[in-house]
């Protein structure tokens, strides 16, 4: 195994069967380099989208980037310069960085569950965007999502209770379906997982100047998505 490497999820002509397992010559793999910084500054918001766009139809398709983390942690190791920050929901059915194939070094991941904005979330997007150079926030909700069931159940429990008060506007705003307010209302529950991300975006411009100045000046871009359990796809919604 000395000048080779193990990955699944490959095909190639250069693999071959060994007792059970694949092996792959690593001097074939085609090595994605972290983004450096002048890279970054050469990209404009609407690329980066068709960059998350283009990973996540390659996700869907199930033909990941051969990745050496080995050299990609190396790389980016004295700086960082990414693309994007995505906001998603701590569940661990939506890996954010595999969703839109992306590796060490390109995309800022903020997680909470429910992805609704606070103070924090607000913070890191304005250092991931002013400070650090990303050229877009992605809002990225998802179905079936767990927080988004208990706070139309309206779920007490701990610290929980406070933390969902956040996802209730959504909530509110859902007047579509038809059907009891409850989380077994699948049509319910996806209305409020597109109105939780679409107040998501707007408190992003409402709450931070900083960041409203930069989607102004065309400097970022803010989109919101929807992340479909079922087939892999990010469906955009705005
Ligand atoms: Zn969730």
């Amino acid at each position: 195994m000395a000048a080779s490497t193990m990955l699944s999820g490959q095909s190639s002509d250069n693999q071959r069967e060994s007792s059970g397992t694949i092996e792959i010559d690593r001097s074939q793999i085609r090595v994605e380099s972290v983004l450096t910084e002048e890279e970054q500054n050469a990209l404009s918001p609407g690329e980066v989208l068709e960059i998350l766009r283009a990973g996540n139809e390659r996700f869907v398709r199930n033909d990941l980037t051969a990745r050496d983390h080995s050299i990609q942690i190396r790389e980016s190791a004295d700086a960082q310069f990414p693309k994007a920050i995505v906001l998603s929901c701590v569940d661990s059915r939506v890996p954010v960085e595999d969703v839109f194939d992306k590796g060490i070094g390109d995309i800022f991941v903020a997680r909470v569950a429910g992805n609704f904005i606070n103070d924090d979330i607000l913070g890191s997007m304005e250092f991931a965007t002013k400070v650090a150079g990303a050229k877009l926030i992605l809002v990225l909700g998802h179905e079936n999502c767990g927080a988004i069931h208990a706070a139309i159940d309206g779920a007490e429990l701990g610290h929980i209770t406070k933390m969902l008060e956040n996802i209730k506007p959504a909530i509110k705003r859902s007047t579509v379906a038809k059907g009891p307010r409850s989380s077994q209302n699948r049509l319910l529950v996806h209305e409020v997982s597109e109105n939780n991300v679409l107040i998501a975006m707007e408190k992003i411009i409402q709450e931070s100047p900083l960041l409203r100045k930069m989607v102004d000046y065309g400097e970022i871009d803010i989109k919101g998505a929807v992340y479909d359990m079922d087939t892999g796809v990010v469906n955009f919604i705005k």
